[in-house]
């Protein structure tokens, strides 16, 4: 493959020549002409861009209360779509970020390990939630890592689209489930992503006005997450939007503690009307079990029927 093949070349389809669909600051978003993926190639450079990224996730990282706040409902709604609660079940969650919903999960009972590679992460995590102490694995997820079918449930929310290659994530997380067992995914929904991006620059998030979180390397809707699910060989069991403008908590955590009042107001307004949801924004959040894997999975794996 040539290099501006390479740099052009969707991630899901691998269809070349993907133009460019914005272009802001150091990002360049491109859009798949094939399946309709947005990404940051490796040509964007903000997506390398470690200083500004550090630095969101040191703001991301505090704001603890409202990341309580924020994964007490988590909790109760991955339960409600697993169908089964936590209590004794082996959960791998990949990203563990602050420690928040891995507290959670272990309050609930399950026997939890997190995957977490970046320390400052690692570090709020476990001054805040000294439970989590052995728990936290300072790595990427990678195949190999622990061995297949060792989990009842594998969770990653806001982690995929960070991803280098989400793809080769999710076929892996396929592979370390047990037998029934499940995993649950939440990815931001950047339909609309156009008016959303204008809106971000407007109100200078992601430290001075990004359409989109400079580290989030793919930008996933409906139909190309559904894609990603399918091509990982998973089966998608629930599918289900949730709202961002709607939940105050997340909102707080996006603006870094300080949001702009008039945005504020919005958020409690759209938490008890629901109607931001018409609107195509928030997070996609799937419940997905082990289906038939597709022949590019990855070779050694032994299946028992
Ligand atoms: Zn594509």
């Amino acid at each position: 493959m040539k290099k501006t093949e390479k740099l052009t070349a969707c991630p899901l389809c691998k269809k070349t020549g993907a133009p460019i669909l914005c272009s802001r600051l150091d990002m360049i978003v491109r859009k798949c002409r094939g399946c309709g993926l947005m990404f940051q190639g490796p040509d964007s450079p903000a997506r390398h861009n470690r200083e500004l990224i550090e630095k969101i996730y040191a703001q991301y990282a505090g704001h603890i209360r409202q990341h309580l706040r924020l994964n007490r409902p988590r909790v109760l709604q991955m339960e409600a779509l697993l169908g089964r609660p936590f209590r004794g079940l082996k959960v791998l969650e990949v990203g563990a970020g602050n420690g928040a919903l891995g507290h959670m999960l272990t309050m609930a009972g399950a026997d939890y390990t997190g995957l977490e590679p970046m320390e400052l992460c690692r570090r709020a995590a476990l001054e805040q939630f000294p439970e989590l102490a052995g728990r936290l694995v300072p790595e990427k997820l990678r195949a190999g890592l622990f061995p297949e079918r060792s989990f009842d449930v594998v969770v990653a929310t806001d982690t995929l689209e960070h991803m280098d290659d989400p793809l080769e994530a999710a076929k892996t997380m396929a592979l370390l489930l047990r037998p029934g067992g499940k995993a649950y995914f939440e990815v931001p929904n950047e339909s609309l992503f156009r008016l959303k991006g204008f809106a971000r620059v407007a109100l200078k998030m992601y430290g001075g006005g990004y359409p989109t979180n400079p580290d989030h390397a793919f930008l996933f809707t409906v139909a190309t997450f559904r894609l990603l699910l399918e091509k990982a060989g998973l089966r998608e069991e629930k599918l289900v939007k949730d709202s961002v403008l709607g939940n105050p908590a997340r909102i707080k955590i996006a603006f870094n503690g300080r949001p702009p009042f008039p945005l504020l107001a919005a958020s409690w307004f759209f938490k008890y009307t629901q109607v931001d949801k018409l609107l195509e924004q928030g997070v996609l959040a799937a419940v997905v079990s082990r289906g038939a894997l597709p022949s590019a999975a990855p070779a050694p794996r032994t299946e028992r029927a």
